[in-house]
């Protein structure tokens, strides 16, 4: 818990603010254990809020549990919450636009403008393609997506996968240009730290790998956990490859994989299968697989957050798209529409 303020304990964690204060408070400014304002043999209360900045959006949680509550009991309570809120609010959404490069329709305010030309605003499938020319804005782009996660329980969940890539490819670079963006908020932490980077899981059926897991969790986390499922992933990765480049050119013995984009894939085949089942009745996200990463517009986002990787380079498509299929065929998702 971070130090109290305000009477009371105060901490984030994935979308969920959470609050710990003792209910026979009256001074607010009070440090929550000092003995003569409150009545410390009261049991402190947890109070969970999601989204986590509600100013404008509304609260679509709020969660009230004893705070002497044993703590696997209080994970499942509040991720309980957090996934029928989620189903709640995804419920009422009415998908009034559409994608400017796919068509895909969403609401209007989670398509989001990768470039300067701010009325382009597209799905997060389409978010590196090909159509989208010149005048790239990946911080402008990483502040709109902060912007959902804080303030939208409902965002589709691919906008991760997005964020994942950026960050892994940009790195510290990609962060101290974010800090020095002039912008009045500060970046999520997410953007320094792939542990709190949060991924929205697949509600519905699941694979095995991801049994343990909540509604959502940080992207590192998910990592480990279909790693953990499937050690042979990245050989896979490397067979396939070589299968289809041995239809078309000499082997190179050469390895695509660069390691560094790996945790952005994983993202991306675990937050469009969560989109695919999120959003019945519409197309399934995996077009992203038809040259929706294009290497041009990716080195365009890559040169703006002073990443040091070629995105001309074979390795980063090979590593995106064939790493993409790989993985998510692995987690039991037909890719192929
Ligand atoms: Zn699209």
């Amino acid at each position: 818990m971070a130090s109290p303020k305000g009477g009371q304990w105060s901490a984030y964690a994935g979308p969920v603010w959470s609050l710990l204060s003792r209910p026979s408070g009256t001074d607010t400014d009070a440090h929550p254990d000092d003995a003569e304002r409150y009545d410390l043999t009261i049991t402190p209360e947890f109070t969970f809020i999601a989204p986590p900045i509600s100013i404008n959006t509304g609260e679509a949680m709020v969660l009230k549990v004893p705070g002497d509550t044993p703590p696997p009991e209080l994970v499942s309570q509040v991720s309980a919450a957090v996934a029928r809120a989620r189903e709640n609010e995804i419920a009422k959404l009415v998908n009034d636009a559409q994608c400017a490069i796919c068509g895909d329709s969403y609401p209007a305010r989670y398509l989001l403008a990768p470039t300067v030309a701010q009325e382009v605003t597209v799905c997060p499938s389409c978010a590196f393609d090909g159509d989208l020319f010149g005048g790239y804005d990946p911080v402008r782009l990483a502040y709109d997506i902060d912007h959902l996660w804080f303030e939208e329980l409902a965002m589709p969940a691919g906008w991760a996968a997005v964020a994942a890539l950026l960050a892994c490819a940009g790195g510290k670079t990609f962060v101290e240009r974010l800090n020095d963006a002039g912008v009045l908020a500060l970046p999520g932490t997410h953007w320094s730290d792939l542990s709190q980077l949060w991924i929205w899981l697949p509600p519905h059926s699941r694979p095995a790998a991801l049994d343990g897991l909540g509604a959502g969790a940080g992207l590192a986390r998910v990592v480990e956990a279909v790693e953990a499922a499937h050690p042979d992933l990245r050989e896979r990765f490397r067979a396939h490859l070589a299968e289809e480049l041995e239809q078309e050119s000499d082997e190179d013995g050469r390895d695509y994989l660069v390691e560094q984009l790996w945790p952005a894939v994983i993202a991306y085949a675990v937050t469009l299968a969560t989109q695919e089942q999120e959003r019945p009745g519409h197309r399934p996200p995996w077009h992203v697989l038809s040259d929706s990463f294009e290497p041009g517009t990716l080195a365009g986002h890559f040169r703006q957050i002073g990443s040091s990787l070629d995105a001309h380079g074979l390795g980063v498509c090979f590593t995106l798209e064939v790493g993409l299929q790989v993985s998510a065929e692995a987690l039991g998702w037909n890719v192929h529409y």
